[in-house]
């Protein structure tokens, strides 16, 4: 930057790649350093004994406070522009941990039908504890506050819901769910803050999986829960947080670091806090590369004989479309998109003759991945839930990767051509 010229906010990418680590305090090293340890000495009890109290700063014990692990931890911070960020060993922990900071039994959380499987499952599990879920469709501030009852606690929503790639509006429902007294808490996973800081547009609390985009590798499971310290968690109705209330707006992360995150032991290994600072590195550079790719695999699907129902949010005919362009950074759309085969066999026939699209049950991995939702991710869910989540049983999911656009093409292409070809004597398939 020259004098006078007029300081800019840097751009997400410069940030990981500059902002959140000095080389200095660490011999020159260029990345932040694996601290593979479990335990850190001292020389002295008096030492200890301050770390413990809070007073002094420093490392005691890995699964309360690692130095590669709060270096990942900043990081993120800052990419969603949040107050206080804590890794969790999953995403799944990192939903689990927020909810058992917030809520006690008898408690309900607000919630949208098209979420991940896995988060599902979770809320099923948790009404053992108490905990309900109360699930919304549309997800409209009209059919939120109709929910509400005296033991709401929290609204959740992901940004782009998966499997049914459907776009939360995150300032309507942040501005709702403050004008009822909650909370909005956001799973930020497949959007990532390269497309969306929901920090900035009210939501509350930001939580990721980041085993998928922020590691980009498929290398590691993590999660991390990113605090904006905007809601004041002081009204009697959040008592749970105990003495924590007095921190008001700081209660959440007070609370959740010193009890329950702190005492049921979700902490995020070292060497994943490490991989993930790795991906973060190019976040940005590979999300603007899926996202396109992701379009124009969707455009060139809608063309393709025995695709059908192609779902994308960023293509023109999506009802997300207005919402893509005003709500995400250079209208980038994500990296996931569905379509229709015409029957189960269909689509089990295309997954088994793609090349290079690889079959599991994982999103955001560097490569391009496929699944059949209804078979695998949902298969414990009940007809109602998969037909709320927009699971049909000739649906096929498409994680799109890194690779070059036209051998992709080509692979769904050859997929596609040969599943007709199995089938009938004409050929003409669908
Ligand atoms: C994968 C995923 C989760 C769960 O994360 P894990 O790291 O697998 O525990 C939660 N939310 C979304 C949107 C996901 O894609």
């Amino acid at each position: 930057m020259t004098m006078g010229e007029k300081k800019i906010q840097p751009d997400i990418s410069t940030v990981m790649l500059h902002e959140a680590y000095d080389p200095a305090g660490h011999l020159g090293a260029t990345c932040m350093p694996l601290f593979q340890n479990s335990a850190f000495a001292h020389r002295t009890a008096e030492e200890l004994e301050a770390i413990f109290a809070n007073r002094a700063a420093g490392f005691a014990y890995s699964r309360i406070g690692n130095p590669t692990v709060n270096s990942f931890e900043e990081r993120i911070r800052r990419a969603e522009g949040g107050m206080f960020a804590t890794a969790t060993a999953s995403g799944s922990a990192a939903i689990t941990s927020t909810v058992l900071t917030i809520f006690r039994s008898g408690d309900e959380i607000i919630l949208p039908t098209g979420l991940y499987g896995g988060t599902i499952d979770l809320f099923r599990d948790l009404e053992a504890f108490g905990i309900h879920a109360v699930y919304v469709d549309p997800f409209t501030p009209e059919n939120v506050e109709a929910a509400v009852t005296q033991h709401t606690k929290a609204v959740f929503a992901e940004t782009i819901g998966n499997p049914k790639l459907n776009v939360i509006d995150i300032r309507e429902i942040a501005d709702c769910a403050h004008r009822l007294g909650l909370p909005f808490i956001v799973d930020n996973t497949t959007a990532t803050p390269v497309l969306i800081r929901p920090l900035s547009l009210g939501a509350d609390i930001v939580i990721h999986s980041a085993s998928k985009y922020i590691n980009g590798n498929g290398s590691a499971i993590s999660g991390v829960i990113i605090d904006g310290g905007s809601f004041d968690w002081s009204d009697e109705k959040y008592a749970v947080m105990g003495e924590y209330q007095k921190y008001k707006k700081g209660a959440f992360s007070a609370r959740l670091k010193n009890t329950i995150w702190r005492d049921t032991g979700p902490c995020l290994a070292p060497m994943h806090a490490w991989l993930n600072n790795a991906g973060l590195e190019t976040l940005g550079l590979r999300m603007k590369k899926i996202c396109y790719n992701a379009s124009r695999l969707a455009e060139a699907l809608m063309e393709m004989r025995g695709a059908f129902d192609v779902h994308y949010p960023g293509l023109p005919k999506s009802p997300w479309k207005e919402l893509v362009e005003r709500q995400f950074d250079n209208g980038l759309a994500g990296g996931i998109l569905t379509f229709r085969t015409g029957s189960k066999e269909k689509a089990f026939s295309v997954i088994n003759h793609l090349q290079y699209a690889l079959n599991l049950s994982n999103v955001g991995d560097s490569k391009t991945l496929v699944v059949h939702p209804s078979s695998t991710i949902f298969s414990h869910a009940s007809a109602a839930k998969k037909k709320a989540a927009g699971v049909y049983e000739d649906l096929i999911r498409v994680s799109v990767g890194l690779e070059d656009i036209g051998d992709l093409i080509h692979d769904f292409e050859q997929a596609l051509e040969k599943c007709r070809k199995g089938e009938g004597q004409d050929g003409s398939g669908l």
